[in-house]
């Protein structure tokens, strides 16, 4: 192995972040990353779905997409929810989200998503085992459930597709999903179908985050947290450095030789003025998680609840809830009652007495969204200044792979999968 003595600035300390910085540090790199929180995941990265979801990767663009989100427009406790706004960006993106949602569209975006969700899944594990580290995960899989016959119908080409890309998953009735997850016995009677995958895992984003940050500090990254990121100062056709303003209000800036743009929704802003356009929104989500009370009713296994596009995670002494899309919202930080009442009735409804249903942590976060879903990962235009953003909603998934690709095309090194580069098509 050449050892490189690059110094390589990270911007954003998110799971994507993170996991970049571990690599490159593991390939020599000298790692300074920066974040405008107090420390590591305490945005997006914060109390997500918790699913490490590479078999039920499908991105939202289909054909059957348009006129699902149309019809959804109306309703306030919608699963997907259009804000329409004057903002040409929110526009620009529609158009291309529209051009995703072709049958060849679709197919190239699921070929992208499954092949850097299995090599993402297999770095996972790897670095769980070589580092010992404790996020309340469990292998048991992921279980999906219906409760409406024409919605099970309707995802039957999804699942095809995945097959032909080798992502198989187990059709069940009731019975069989009760069998792999008992906690759904109370509500057996109105389950029409389901699907399983045993080889997908769940577990808590933000453990796993600022665990793998300790471990990386401890190697040697720097971490400058406190500090917002407001510009990037190019010169001679490359970024010379990051500017910051601390909380403390003072003005600085750090040089480096390379940059990665880890910035999730807010990597857009920091791009724009240097001509670089990166198609990301914000696409509000919710979560909320409950103590359990009764371990025996909580579900295990991690679960989708199709007829409400919601998952549900175990970690631990905790179950968690989350879901919803919500795309121009005008307050992206807002907890919305209307949301969040539905993800409290609902879990409430299908696992009774598993939780303290009055003790509610909710949280809402923003998942950098793509039209394609498909990461921008790789070199920009400006030859030092390198992007891994716009996960949307597999970032947990996507994270860890995400960063060892990113170290190798940025150390020079072949990478280990078969991932076109970022700005090529879109
Ligand atoms: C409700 C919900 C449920 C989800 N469920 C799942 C799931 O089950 N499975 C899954 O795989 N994915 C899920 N996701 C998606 C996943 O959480 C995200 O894709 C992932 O967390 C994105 O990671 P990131 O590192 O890119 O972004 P972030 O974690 O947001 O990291 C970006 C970092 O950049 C920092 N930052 C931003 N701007 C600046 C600036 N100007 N200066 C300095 N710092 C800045 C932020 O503080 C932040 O720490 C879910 C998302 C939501 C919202």
């Amino acid at each position: 192995m050449t050892e490189s003595k690059l110094r390589v600035i990270v911007l954003g300390a998110g799971i994507v972040g993170v996991a970049s910085a571990w690599f490159l540090r593991a390939r020599g790199c000298e790692v300074t990353v920066v974040d405008r929180q107090a420390g590591a995941a305490r945005e997006t990265s914060f109390a997500n779905g918790g699913q490490i979801s590479v078999c039920y990767a499908e991105p939202w663009a289909n054909p059957a997409a348009p006129l699902k989100i149309a019809r959804w427009m109306a309703r306030a406790d919608a699963p997907l929810l259009f804000r329409p706004r004057l903002d040409w960006r929110q526009w620009d993106w529609c158009l291309r989200f529209l051009r995703e949602c072709t049958d060849a569209r679709l197919r190239a975006n699921v070929r992208d998503i499954v092949t850097l969700a299995s090599y993402s899944r297999a770095t996972l594990q790897a670095l769980r085992t070589e580092l010992a580290i404790d996020y309340d995960h469990l292998e048991r899989g992921i279980l999906r459930f219906f409760t409406d016959r024409a919605v099970m119908e309707a995802v039957a080409p999804g699942a095809a597709l995945m097959r032909e890309f080798g992502v198989e998953r187990r059709v069940l009735d009731a019975a069989g999903a009760v069998a792999i997850e008992p906690a759904l016995a109370s509500i057996a009677h109105r389950i029409v179908g389901a699907d399983y995958t045993a080889a997908d895992e769940s577990g808590d984003v933000h453990r796993f985050t600022a665990a793998l940050a300790e471990r990386a500090r401890a190697a040697g990254v720097d971490f400058v947290f406190d500090q917002e990121v407001t510009r990037l100062v190019a010169r001679d056709g490359r970024i010379a450095a990051a500017e910051l303003l601390g909380r403390d209000g003072r003005h600085s800036a750090l040089g480096g030789d390379a940059f990665v743009v880890a910035l999730a929704s807010q990597s857009p802003a920091l791009l724009r003025p240097l001509g670089i356009h990166a198609p990301i929104i914000a696409a509000k989500g919710y979560s909320a998680t409950f103590p359990v009370v009764d371990a025996a009713r909580a579900p295990q296994v991690s679960l989708i609840d199709d007829a409400h596009k919601l998952v549900f995670s175990r970690f631990g002494d905790r179950l968690r809830v989350a879901g919803t899309v919500e795309l121009g919202s005008e307050q992206p930080r807002a907890l919305d009652d209307v949301r969040c009442e539905t993800l409290r009735r609902r879990s409430a409804e299908l696992f009774a007495g598993a939780c303290d249903w009055s003790q509610p942590a909710f949280w809402t976060g923003l998942r950098p969204a793509t039209p394609s879903n498909v990461p921008l990962i790789g070199r920009s235009r400006v030859a030092n200044l390198w992007l891994n953003c716009g996960h949307g909603t597999l970032g947990w998934t996507t994270g860890a792979g995400s960063g060892a690709l990113l170290a190798d095309l940025l150390t020079g090194r072949a990478p280990a999968i078969d991932f076109r580069p970022p700005m090529g098509r879109r």
